[in-house]
Formats: structure tokens, sequence, C-alpha cells
């Protein structure tokens, strides 16, 4: 007799905290749906288990209005009746940083442990496409399946695996691989995470719904073990399910319906799983499908939010732990609350829904106010920290100078770095309880100063006079002291900042540099690049090393987009404005030792929105392919302000551009066309530089066939590339014209969220000031690229630099709190401290293919860990060897 097959039945709701309704509204709804799963699960002892959308938040959010159930849930929990984790919050992989897709995985396991259980389900029901280093994550947290919704395209059992593209799978459940090799069991919810909801009771109706999910759930299966998930988005809990299982029990004696748990389901599956099933390698983003269903372009919905999100994952992750963590490395206790308050308040921002710019617009007001929330906390912390080391610092070295002003300049990445910095500087300050003299501080000579280092290197400064400041200190055992400054901010480029670590330089009176790098009309040049500034505004680069030149770089372009938060849609017109042939004004406004800005002014006209057919359109909820409306007619003024820098030694050019966003329906986008010759790209994902095809592939019908990008795009053969890195401006595309071009969306502007219906949503017009900010970076291809990447980093992680006073101290002069040694294909991602061991926790990704060292200069042990912070084994040398693509994370404990 053959075993009968297993419908396993989970219980859930996919609770969306904000979407198209507000945050609160939504709320509301959770606390009637834990009411009655709670109620249902006290009354009814069938009831088996729910599983809680494998985010821990949903608890803390039902807690804080009903917080007398807390005792009730753990109960349950501990039973097994309510399923929590892995999760804090349902992210977007793409659109949050690498540290940020980790710690909402450590937060999420710390929560649930806490509560007294764990759903080991790598859970990404409705995520918008997978990162490939997913199972590698998972895997090193003891996760060995994931589940997901989106990017594999499910064939049926009528083909079989050999014949199953890349991206398509015969069968629901696969082997789903790292660029490593890691993999885990991949579970597509090939009929949506809805397929089991409303299950019926009465006979007839049950004999009618299961005749059809039977089919459906065996077309899909490679084993007897089926998954049925009841439940849909924000569903109510079907209290009458324990009923609905006998029922169907009673009906179809040759299966078992059992109310199941992913923990279950799982392990039945792998008794079973067969060496059938098809591997799917790294990311997966619908790459075989039309292309209309990927919503890939949430990246450049509500841009605004994403350059928040990378200014507070920036902060947090890149500046205040490292700096928080050479303050415990001295002498200081490392307060964990407090990081879990800014990142849990981050994190709020990271579901699918919210940091994708898919939601109604209050959704979006509310994540603007967390995301000051967890800036300006953290920026105390960051605050707290710098004063706490620079206190402590020795710069008795420069006590011979006078007048003298002697500051730290920190560096909390992992490589000695070079670059332009600021420090602001009080020339002299006057307090209040003193009594203050504003004649005698505006008399103050702001000139004829320059910057040295304790080995008495000079170095150029430019230096900008802000006149009297009002400010004040907040001592921690006194009352605040209000003071008047004359304050100076200094620009100067410093050389060699020890990694993870700092150097202390002085302001001194010197003769001041008269070296410029503007060597003509619209031209700059240093050692490395020339800069030729085109009357269209757009600007020729030569790398002087390699000779090549990168012509007609920065052309901007604008088409019409008639889509919405999730997709973008041309406008039937297909006219693409570009400044190719605009003529734009050009002015040099910083021209110092340091580096050079032109100004470059494009007066630009374009249609003030899609035609009034678009209104039509939205309200009679035509689907966004179906739609055929064009741009007005009518134009307006567009002033699109950009601002070219070159720096002294800098091998990059920086452009931030500002403009008042004065159009609708629109997505203007930046064009750097290069001579690269390659059928791939490079992209920075998540632990991972993703190489991807420039060309779609053949199924993709969609015209537009942009990308997710974190840190940099980089379009490069084995002779020469082109890398741009950005600061939260997460798309991009590889055009293929008779050159080989990168555009990069600046800002994508449209009326209506989309999805099941119509949603006006007027705000993301985005009708407003714009800031956006990128480095563009030539290099000469091959390997050179990694280097390339390291700058691009770079241009993410600003120095911190604080004025201190002459003082012995107990920490040197200049200093490195943890060295390491390792080439450029290694990209770090942090450094903190672990919650459970105390210890340090230091983490680096491999980029390359081959294997590769990091060598750690310390006397501390050091042991190989994972990213929940387990201790693996002991480095008895120090040397640490990574395969291609891996993940590692070092502990070092402290003495
Ligand atoms: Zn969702």
């Amino acid at each position: 007799m053959s075993k009968k097959k297993t419908i396993h039945i989970i219980s859930h709701t996919h609770w969306d905290r904000e979407w198209y309704l507000p945050y609160e509204k939504h709320h509301y709804l959770l606390v009637q749906t834990i009411d009655q799963l709670l109620d249902t699960l006290a009354t009814d002892p069938n009831f088996k288990s729910f599983h809680l959308d494998g985010q821990t938040i949903i608890l803390e959010d039902y807690l804080q209005v009903r917080p007398e159930k807390r005792e009730q849930i753990k109960m349950f929990i501990e039973a097994g009746r309510i399923q929590v984790g892995p999760w804090y919050i349902l992210q977007d992989e793409f659109l949050t940083s690498s540290e940020a897709n980790v710690r909402n995985l450590q937060y999420g396991m710390r929560d649930a442990r806490k509560w007294g259980g764990l759903s080991k389900i790598g859970y990404f029901p409705d995520s918008f496409g997978n990162i490939g280093q997913a199972p590698q994550i998972l895997k090193q947290a003891g996760i060995r399946a994931a589940a997901f919704g989106r990017g594999v395209k499910p064939t049926g059992f009528n083909n079989a695996v050999i014949d199953a593209d890349e991206y398509e799978s015969p069968y629901s459940e696969m082997k789903w691989q790292s660029p490593d090799g890691t993999e885990v069991t991949g579970i597509l919810f090939a009929n949506w995470y809805c397929n089991g909801n409303e299950i019926p009771v009465d006979e007839e109706k049950a004999r009618k719904y299961w005749k059809q999910h039977i089919e459906n759930l065996e077309k899909f299966a490679s084993t007897s073990q089926m998954l049925m998930l009841n439940g849909c988005d924000h569903q109510p809990i079907q209290t009458n399910l324990s009923e609905a299982i006998e029922v169907a029990n009673q009906l179809y004696p040759d299966y078992q319906f059992i109310h199941s748990s992913f923990n279950e389901y799982v392990e039945s599956l792998e008794k079973e799983s067969s060496s059938e099933l098809k591997v799917v390698k790294g990311e997966l983003r619908s790459q075989k499908t039309d292309g209309w269903g990927t919503l890939v372009n949430t990246a450049s919905s509500r841009v605004y939010l994403k350059q928040m999100n990378q200014k507070v994952q920036t902060l947090l992750e890149k500046i205040a732990e490292p700096l928080a963590t050479f303050c415990y490395l001295h002498d200081e206790h490392y307060d964990h609350d407090l990081f879990s308050y800014a990142w849990k308040t981050l994190m709020q921002n990271h579901p699918h829904d919210s940091i994708c710019g898919c939601s109604v617009d209050e959704v979006h007001d509310e994540m603007v106010t967390r995301f000051k929330k967890s800036e300006h906390f953290t920026e105390m912390m960051i605050n707290q920290s710098v004063e706490h080391l620079v206190s402590a610092i020795d710069t008795s070295v420069f006590k011979h100078e006078e007048p003298v002003y002697p500051f730290v300049v920190f560096n909390t990445t992992a490589t000695n770095k070079t670059e332009v910095t600021e420090v602001i500087i009080d020339l002299a300050r006057q307090y209040y309880r003193d009594g203050v003299n504003k004649k005698a501080l505006q008399a103050i000579d702001c000139e004829g100063y320059i910057v040295i280092d304790e080995a008495n290197n000079k170095y150029p400064v430019a230096i900008k006079d802000h006149g009297l400041v009002f400010d004040y200190d907040l001592p921690l055992n006194q009352f605040r002291q209000p003071y008047m400054a004359r304050r100076v901010t200094v620009r100067f480029e410093t050389r060699d900042l020890p990694e993870l670590g700092y150097k202390t330089f002085a302001l001194i009176k010197g003769e001041t540099s008269n070296n410029t790098l503007v060597i003509g009309k619209q031209r700059m040049e240093n050692k490395h690049l020339i800069v030729d500034i085109l009357d269209n505004g757009s600007f020729n680069l030569t790398d002087k090393q390699s000779g090549h030149c990168h012509e007609g770089l920065n052309v901007y372009e604008d088409t019409g987009d008639i889509g919405n938060e999730y997709m973008y849609k041309a406008t039937s017109d297909c006219i693409a404005c570009t400044t190719e042939n605009e003529t734009a004004s050009i002015e040099l406004i910083d021209d110092t030792p340091v580096s050079a800005t032109y100004k470059v002014t494009h007066h630009w006209s374009l249609p003030e929105g899609a035609a009034d057919t678009l209104d039509h359109e939205q309200r009679e909820w035509v689907w966004f392919t179906k739609r055929d409306s064009d741009r007005a007619l009518k134009e307006v003024a567009f002033t699109i302000e950009t601002m070219i820098t070159l720096t002294s030694t800098s091998k990059y050019v920086d452009v931030k551009t500002n403009y008042n966003n004065t159009v609708k329906d629109h997505r203007l986008r930046v064009l750097f066309p290069t001579k690269v010759k390659a059928n791939y790209h490079y992209s920075d994902s998540v632990f991972e530089i993703a190489k991807r095809s420039n060309k779609p592939s053949e199924q993709w019908e969609n015209p537009d066939y942009s990308q997710h990008q974190q840190v940099f795009v980089d379009l490069s053969d084995e002779n020469q590339g082109l890398c741009i890195a950005n600061k939260g401006l997460n798309e991009y595309e590889i055009l293929q014209e008779e050159q080989q071009k990168i555009a990069i969306t600046l800002l994508r502007a449209v009326g209506e969220m989309g999805d099941w219906g119509y949603f006006p949503t007027p705000k993301a017009q985005c009708l407003d000031e714009q800031m956006v900010e990128y480095r563009i970076i030539p290099h000469g291809g091959g390997k050179e690229r990694f280097k390339a990447y390291q700058t691009a980093y770079q241009f993410q992680v600003p120095s911190v630099a604080k004025e201190t006073k002459i003082q012995t101290g107990t920490l040197p002069t200049s200093h490195s709190f943890i060295q390491l040694r390792q080439n450029e294909t290694l990209s770090y991602s942090s450094l903190k401290v672990s919650e459970e061991t105390g210890d340090v926790m230091l983490r680096f990704a491999n980029l390359d293919e081959k294997s590769n060292k990091l060598t750690l200069n310390t006397a501390l042990d050091c042991y190989r860990s994972d990213v929940i912070e387990r201790q693996h084994d002991l480095l008895v040398t120090k040397q640490v060897e990574l395969v291609g693509f891996e993940i590692l994370t070092v502990g070092i404990r402290p003495k």
C-alpha cells in the first residue's frame, strides 16, 4: 500500500505593517486579528499552531496596545502554538544593506528565543526578488530552508528537471545555492502564499475546493509532502479551521490533512527530498519572465526614502558601531540597548512595502519621521563616543605651536584612507558665564593657516569662515553651557588614515599654498585625471595612466512614466528628452589647493506631466501595461544645477546635483556612455558583487531592464572600466545602444500606488527640492576593478573629525584599534560587540571567486564566528582563509 500523501496546512496572516492603509490603521486591525488568534488558541485545542508571518515585530506592535497579554502569548509560543521569527521584519532584501539584512535576522532570532520558540525558515513570502547570498546567511544562522514567493518560475510536473532552464523549476521545491556553494532547500510558493485560504467546512463546498486545490498542489510537488498556506494579506483567523481539516480527512481518505508548522513541514520534506531537485544559483530576480511583474522599479520610487535609509544605515553600522567598539576596546562599556533601539527604529522602515516606496503617502510621511528618530539618536551615540575617545588622546606633540588647534580624524573603515575631510574648528570660544566680547571674536583673522600632523607633514587647506556662531555644551555633570564662537570649517586632504583608528592633526599658522587644479577654461587636472567640461554640460574624463578618455559623461535623460510606485511604464510617445543638445551655463565656484568645482546649470523645459488621459486610465483602473497615455504638450521650466568636483589626488570625480522637481509622471536619469565591450556588468548587492547579463532573457518583453544596486554599478572589460558609486540611488540600467551606457535613475515621479486597486499618491510625484550625489570612478578593467570598488565603498562613509585641546592622554596620538592586512577583493562590512559574549565582531565578505586571506595583527584571541555571532574554530595564527564569495565573521576576545 502506498504511503498517504500529507497536506500540511499552515495557518498564517501576511502582515504588511503599513501599505494601502497608514500604519495605525493596519495596527488597529492587527490588534483585532491577534485578539482573535489568542481566543481561537484558548478555546480550540485542535487549532494546533499559527505562523506569525516570520517577523517578531508583530508581537511588539500588539503588546504596545495590550501589554497584559504578554504571559498568554509566551505560553502559546513555548507550547509551539504560535511560531515566531526568524526575522524582526519582512525586509526588502535588495534595498537594505548587507548589515541590515544580518541585523534583521540577529534581532529577530534573539527576540524569538526570548519568547521561547523559533520558526526555522528563511521566510521571504512577498520579497520582490531574492538576494544571492541568502542561503549562506541562513545556513550560517542554522536555518536549512527558505520559502519565497517570487524569483523563480515554476514550470509544473510536465517538465523534467533537465528541461528546466536557469531560474525555472518544475517543482515547488528546489536547491538554492549561494555563490560560495552553500545550499538550502528552496520552497517556492508556486500557487502563492494564500493557496489554502478560507477552507470550507460545508461538505459540498469542501469537495469543490479540494478538487481544484489538490490538483494545483500536485502539479508542483516533488514529494508526498505538500504545503498549503491558510491565510493571505491581513487575513483574519479562520476560527473553524480544525473542523474544516476534519471534513477534508473524511472526504479524502487517501490524503492526510494536518494542521502543521514550517518546522514540521521542513522536517518531513527533508526526509523524502529527492536528488532530482533543480539547483538554482544566486540571485532570484524573475530573470525568466516577461519582466512586467518583477516590481524592480520600487528601487526608484520615492528616492528620498532610499537616500535617508542609506544615510542612517551608514551612520549606524559604519560609524556609530565602530566608534563605540573603539571605546569598548579602550575602556568603555558598550551599550547594546541604545543600538537595539536605533536599529529597530530604522528597521521599522525596512519592510518591503515601506522601503520600496510602494504605499500610500501617510505611510511614507511616517517613515521620514522614523528615519529622523533613528538618525538623531545615532548622532548622539556618535558624539558620545567621539568625545570619550578625543578626551583620552595625547596631543602634547603639538604643544610648541601657538596658536594651535589640534583635532582628531577617525577612520571607521577597515582600509587605510586618503580623502578630503572637513573639520569644524572654533578659533575662539567665549562662554556666557564668563562674558562675551563679540567685537574681539569678530576681529580674529581666519587667513593664513595650514594643517600639520605629528610628523610635521604639511597639508594645504581651504577655510570657510562661519563668522560668529552660537552653540552650547551639555556636560554630563553640570548645567548646559552656552557660548559664542568664531567658527571655521577646514577642508584638507588626509593621507593614510589608519584603518579602524584615527590620526591627530593640528591647524596652525602657515603659508597658504596657491596651487590650483584649474588649468584652462572648463578644465581641471590632478595627478591622475583630466576633466574637460563641454558646452552641453557633460564632461570628458581622461585617465592619465591608461590614456583612456570617457567622453560625454553626465548627460541627463527624461522620459514620461505612466506606471505606478511598483513599475515604470514609458508614455506611448516614447520621447526621451536629453541635455545632449542643450547649452549649459558653466561657472567655476571653488578653486583651492584642496579641490576645484564647476557648477553646470541646465535651464531645461520638460512636459508638465502625462496627458489628461492618464487620470482616466488610473481612475478606471486600467492595468498599467495596457495604458497608452502620452506626455502633456505643455512644458514647464526645469533647472538642474550640477556641481562637478575634482580633489587634489583623487582617482574619481564627485558629482552633486540639485534641482526642484516641477514635473509630474516622469523618470529622470543620468547617462554615462562607455567604450567598454562586455556582455556582463557588476552590481553591488548584499555581500556580493552580482555579475549580471547586459541583455535580458528572450522571454523578457518589458522594454525596460532596470536593476537593483547598493553602493555601485560597474561596466568593465579587461582593459578599462567605469564604476559609478552612489548615495541612495538604487536603480540603474545598462543601455545597449551604439555604445554601452550606464543609466542611473535620479528620480521617478508617479501619482498612484498600483497593485490591487486605485490608490492615489500625490506625494510620490516628489514635487520639491531634490539633491543627489554620486562618484565617477574610471579604472583599468580586469582585477583593477576591485580597487575602484573600495573607492566606491569609501564614498558612502565619511570620516568623523573633532577638535580637541593640547593634553596628555592614555591613547596615542595616532592609532589603529585593530590592525589588519587584506587585499582589495575583501570588503569590510562591520565592527561591533556581541550582546551574548561581549566579544568584538568583525565582518568581511570575499568579493572574488578565488579564496582570499585576512590577517589580524593582534595579541588578542580570535576565532571564526558566523552571522549570529557563535564561536567556531580558534584562529591560532591570526590568519583566516576565506573561500570564494564567503561571508566571514571573526570574533575577537578582549582582555
Ligand atoms: Zn507583503
